[in-house]
């Protein structure tokens, strides 16, 4: 809990020029996303399940700055990668404001959409081919690339050839975890269930460097500048999708039709600046959908 505390600390230096609000986004600085209540999908076996409960179940991060944060007072979840899903159920006919949002760590994402225990899973989560032989991908909706956090004083990490004998603390299943593993094998690799345990680790000296993707890091620095900084160039690309069921290829493809229609018209810019933009990065173009064909990665190995 020592974030909390160092994030307590920073919400009482706040109102300093340029210092970001802490708390994230107020509701009602949020874009609302108007319902297409003439939508219908019923090729898709998971709307026609969502549609029958009258909502969304979505799985997104509970710890993220600015992309999934969860309130631990209302239980409300804010960020980037939440305004996505919402603008998605929208698109797709059903209420935003009754998705229901369920924490799934980076390691669970798979089993959690294989199991049906979520209808798509938003939350900084990477298009890969390995990945694509267990679930479905709409998107990319945003491009990240991997960076290192490290304390203010450090002087040593600059980029991922710095970290021999290093401690780099990641989140166990994800792709900048597999990265240091594979291609920087010197560094000493820890691993737990969210980043925000390794930021604590990262804040007590337990750890010298956090890896993971750019946008998360930059969450994380921005609220404790005077602690953490970001360091080096991104060494990776980090193409953000909506994880769907793998056979759903009808959701899939609806998503990718929504989420370029909320490019078209501003819904996709709006909530970038409501939510990540408020870290300082201004809005970037979003990278082209890849809709890839019905099937296609099912013939993959
Ligand atoms: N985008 C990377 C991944 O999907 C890192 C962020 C995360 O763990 O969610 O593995």
């Amino acid at each position: 809990m020592l974030l909390a505390a160092a994030l307590l600390l920073a919400a009482a230096a706040c109102g300093k020029d340029g210092s970001p609000p802490v708390k994230g986004p107020a509701q009602d600085e949020l874009p609302t996303y108007q319902v297409n209540e003439d939508f219908r999908l019923p090729g898709s076996p998971t709307w026609r399940r969502a549609e029958r409960r009258g909502y969304f179940v979505v799985g997104a991060k509970e710890d993220q700055p600015f992309l999934g944060e969860k309130d631990p007072a209302s239980g409300g979840y804010t960020g980037f990668d939440i305004e996505i899903a919402r603008m998605m159920s929208a698109s797709l006919g059903l209420d935003p404001d009754r998705i229901r949002f369920r924490t799934i760590a980076s390691a669970n994402r798979e089993t959690a959409l294989q199991n049906g225990q979520i209808d798509f899973y938003v939350g900084t989560y990477t298009i890969n081919d390995n990945r694509k032989n267990l679930v479905g991908f709409a998107g990319p909706y945003y491009m990240a690339g991997q960076g290192l956090l490290v304390r203010k004083d450090e002087e040593d990490v600059k980029g991922p050839g710095d970290l021999d004998g290093k401690r780099v603390c990641s989140a166990s299943g994800s792709t900048p975890y597999q990265r240091i593993r594979d291609e920087f094998p010197e560094a000493e690799l820890v691993a737990y269930d969210s980043y925000s345990i390794c930021v604590d680790n990262l804040l007590t000296y337990q750890v010298d460097a956090v890896t993971t993707d750019d946008a998360i890091l930059i969450g994380y620095a921005a609220k404790v500048p005077e602690e953490l900084k970001v360091v080096g160039r991104p060494f990776s690309e980090e193409p953000y999708g909506i994880g769907v069921p793998r056979e759903d290829d009808a959701l899939r493809l609806a998503l990718d039709d929504a989420l370029e229609e909320r490019e078209r018209n501003g819904d996709w810019r709006r909530a970038y600046e409501a939510t990540l933009g408020l870290s300082g990065v201004p809005a970037p173009e979003p990278p082209p959908i890849d809709r890839y064909p019905a099937g296609r990665a099912r013939t993959g190995t």
